[in-house]
């Protein structure tokens, strides 16, 4: 192995699903940053992250997506006979485009979550759409990703109990609907109440906070259940929904929140599923900082936290012996 190899595979002890195709969606100058995806891939990059550590998905079948989501609202799409009402409730341009967007980013969270299963961890640069219900889109979500992979890998028998840990400042409240009374689907939400969803639905476990709350309630939240719910709950598989949108100064968001303070986060979540050994997808979900830099700062960091702790919960385990002896030398 050369010394170059050992460094990248030391900063990214894991893989990255990404598709060109998720920045080129054309939104206009719509609030929903497509532009975060490409900037991410670029920060990687820099960072050391090579063509290999790239996967890329296929868009998901209309046989998959039938899994979650009513033949009825799929025919509308297909046939592009959405009602005003609904194409409003989406708050985002409708298009043949945005189709296939969607069913590429439910493609690429169904490839992470099998990568997952493999490497103990993956990264998907996209997903986490979250207000996507059975049978309508909202809030820039046509199609639910995170959903859609549960059922598919769950009907492949492939996990059984699975935890989605929803930290966007929306409340995941298409998830929360979809696995309404599933034991074994727990949805965790910690979100700001008094913005958008205007109605919350109710998961196995939500949060709500309050403009304006900072680092010191929401981190005291997060500490108050993790890593506690992976260990009453014990799931085969989490969900990450690690969102940049409780960032302070976002858009559609209140929270105030600092970068430091959204790190902690990811290290919290992160940490508690890696020591015990489940396997963890991260999904990026929203982020509208008015420079997208900064969303994407708060997404390159979750993804480095994720590298420390996937290495050093290998280390205290001793799961993975090339990390063990990688570490070694390093420290030596
Ligand atoms: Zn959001």
């Amino acid at each position: 192995m050369s010394l170059l190899e050992v460094l990248f595979g030391r900063r990214f002890p894991f893989k990255f699903v990404y598709h060109e195709e998720y920045w080129m969606l054309n939104t206009g100058k719509h609030v929903f940053p497509v532009r975060k995806y490409r900037l991410i891939h670029e920060r990687l990059a820099a960072m050391g992250a090579r063509k290999e550590n790239f996967l890329q998905p296929e868009p998901v079948s209309f046989e998959d997506l039938q899994f979650v989501h009513s033949p009825k609202y799929l025919r509308k799409l297909q046939t592009g006979s959405l009602a005003k009402d609904e194409l409003q409730a989406l708050e985002l341009p409708f298009s043949p485009e945005l189709i296939s967007f969607a069913r590429l980013s439910v493609g690429g969270t169904i490839m992470a979550a099998e990568r997952a299963l493999i490497d103990g961890l993956c990264v998907h640069i996209g997903g986490g759409f979250h207000h996507a219900f059975a049978d309508h889109g909202e809030g820039f979500c046509l199609l639910n990703d995170a959903a859609v992979a549960v059922e598919k890998l769950q009907r492949e028998g492939r996990i059984g109990r699975v935890m989605i840990v929803d930290c966007d400042v929306h409340q995941g409240n298409g998830t929360a609907a979809i696995f309404e009374k599933r034991e074994d689907v727990f949805t965790f939400s910690i979100h700001q109440m008094d913005i958008y969803p205007s109605e919350k639905m109710t998961g196995s476990l939500d949060v709500g906070l309050w403009s304006g709350d900072g680092d010191g309630v929401y981190l005291d939240a997060i500490r108050e259940y993790f890593p506690k719910l992976y260990r009453d709950f014990r799931p085969d598989l989490v969900f990450y929904l690690a969102g940049a949108d409780p960032l302070a100064g976002d858009q559609l968001g209140g929270l105030t929140v600092t970068k430091a303070g959204l790190l902690t986060r990811d290290r919290i979540v992160l940490e508690g599923a890696l020591r015990m050994k489940i396997p963890i997808v991260i999904l990026l979900a929203g982020g509208y900082a008015h420079d997208p830099a900064e969303t994407t700062d708060v997404h390159v960091n979750t993804i480095r936290t994720a590298a420390v702790m996937k290495r050093r919960a290998a280390r205290l385990l001793g799961q993975n012996g090339a990390a063990f002896a990688e570490q070694s030398r390093f420290r030596s």
